[in-house]
């Protein structure tokens, strides 16, 4: 017998199996039951999210044999049923938008759609990909919305609904689909294993799940790839192997060799990945990951469901996240996200992921730079909206502010208390020296210089950062440690 992709063998038959959209299908469950069902729906959302299956599923309730009128729960066993899961049946039409976008096709449409269903009660039309429709297809198909006989329903899918006119957007209704969450693919796929007797192993459905971003028919048509390898069980590494995803270990070593500002581990680490044949934009996006799971151990605990993870990831993310702090790793997110943008067409990526990745993992160094840089003529302060946030120890940050040693008028008179008053602290060098030293005597060693100051200027440049803004507000989170330092100084 033919392999069935798996995609076809366990699309959804009832509204009840749908996964992930169960307010739509309880929706239209109850437009069936209450006698309220629409002409005309639309429906949207990126590929592989249920769009047509959902539109299959309605039309065998509104056709389905076994019944004298519309039910919401279809047999799956009539004729009308049968035929409409193989997307022949006379009464439903499906029509690609994309090959059949021409003002010749919907005129034809319109022609066939007045005479009766053949054997059900409707006339159904499935147009996926509307979008893709010219827009004298649209013109001609507006008209037959704008009067259609008792006996046709339309159901429009699309990926892209800002294309979808406006004149037809207002003459249906619209559901717009969500994206699968990664832990209801992953149930559905240790379902299917089950039911196809593979043997695999646990780690390997929730990598599957969430390279998959949302679509379950990507998750299964990348576990058709594995299985066709033949190999059993199934693991995570031969998802690694044969799909060329980032190596894990390889990456969470990258991560690691940047919380330990480790330049030449970095550089080691980054070889080794590009040694395995990713791309610099997939170590980006790797790395992006990761970094977004330790926001998350760092912000909610390593046991919240906001990470999608087993055990031994979730262990392996609280570890290193010690190595960093939140508004580090929000920065280091929206520097990545940047970079990712900016070596997608760059002939020179690979040197730039380098000088990134370098950057992030000597962050300190650079903040010193940048702080030099920001000084006004008199050494008077003034803020840097450009300076990073340190990768560790916000909290105890030393001020963009701090004058180096030629500066001397600048500094006022409680400086002259402090410890630092060789100037220390001016050089690159002794920031990062000062991190691996006890929490008082850092403090002590720090230039108290228009601290406060400082301390709330920084802290508005980084919540008021759109990006770190969006990444805060989703993980409903807020930065108090650079408030901390500022009332420290303030009492
Ligand atoms: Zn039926």
């Amino acid at each position: 017998m033919a392999y069935t992709v798996l995609a076809r063998k366990y699309r959804s038959q009832t509204f009840d199996d749908i996964i992930g959209q169960d307010p739509i299908a309880q929706t239209l469950k109850n437009a069936i039951k209450t006698d309220r069902v629409a002409h005309a729906y639309l429906f949207t959302g990126t590929r592989g999210v249920g769009k047509t299956t959902m539109a299959r599923v309605l039309s065998k309730a509104l056709n389905c044999l076994s019944f004298d009128s519309p039910t919401a729960e279809p047999c799956c066993k009539c004729e009308s049923c049968v035929a409409i899961n193989l997307g022949d049946d006379i009464d439903v039409i499906e029509i690609d938008g994309a090959t059949n976008n021409g003002v010749e096709q919907v005129r034809e449409l319109r022609q066939n759609a007045i005479y009766r269903p053949a054997r059900c009660r409707f006339k159904i039309y499935i147009i996926d990909e509307v979008h893709m429709l010219s827009v004298p297809a649209f013109n001609a198909l507006l008209k037959i919305l704008e009067e259609p006989p008792g006996h046709v329903k339309f159901i429009f899918a699309t990926t892209e609904p800002n294309k979808v006119i406006a004149t037809i957007q207002s003459r249906c209704q619209r559901f717009d689909f969500r994206n699968i969450t990664a832990t209801a693919i992953a149930e559905q796929l240790k379902l299917i294993l089950q039911q196809e007797k593979i043997k695999y192993e646990e780690d390997l459905v929730l990598p599957i799940a969430k390279m998959a971003n949302g679509s379950m028919r990507d998750a299964l048509s990348l576990l058709d790839r594995l299985i066709s390898t033949g190999a059993e069980p199934l693991t995570a590494k031969l998802l690694e192997e044969f799909l060329g995803c980032p190596n894990s270990e390889k990456v969470w070593n990258l991560v690691a060799k940047i919380g330990e500002n480790n330049a030449a581990g970095t550089l080691a680490a980054i070889e080794d990945l590009i040694s395995t044949g990713l791309s610099e934009v997939q170590i980006a996006d790797a790395l992006i990951d990761n970094m977004r799971d330790l926001m998350v151990v760092k912000s909610a605990g390593a046991e919240s469901e906001l990470l999608v993870a087993g055990a031994e990831h979730r262990k392996h993310a609280g570890e290193l996240a010690e190595m960093f702090d939140i508004a580090g790793l929000v920065y280091n997110i929206t520097t990545l996200e940047k970079l990712r943008w900016t070596i997608k067409n760059s002939e020179t990526a690979r040197a730039l992921l380098e000088a990134s990745l370098l950057r992030l993992a000597l962050s300190e160094h650079f903040l010193n730079v940048d702080s030099l840089l920001s000084q006004a003529p008199m050494g008077q302060a003034k803020s840097s909206p450009v300076s990073p946030i340190k990768k560790n120890e916000v909290t105890n940050r030393i001020p963009t502010s701090q004058p180096p040693v030629q500066s001397q008028p600048a500094r006022n008179s409680q400086q002259s208390t402090s410890e630092t008053d060789t100037g220390v602290d001016s050089t690159p060098r002794q920031s990062s020296v000062q991190a691996g030293l006890p929490q008082d005597e850092k403090q002590q060693r720090r230039t108290p210089i228009n601290q406060a100051k400082t301390s709330s200027q920084r802290k508005n440049e980084i919540v008021n950062d759109p990006a770190v803004k969006t990444v805060l507000m989703e993980l409903g989170a807020t930065i108090t440690g650079i408030e901390e330092v500022e009332n420290q100084h303030e009492t």
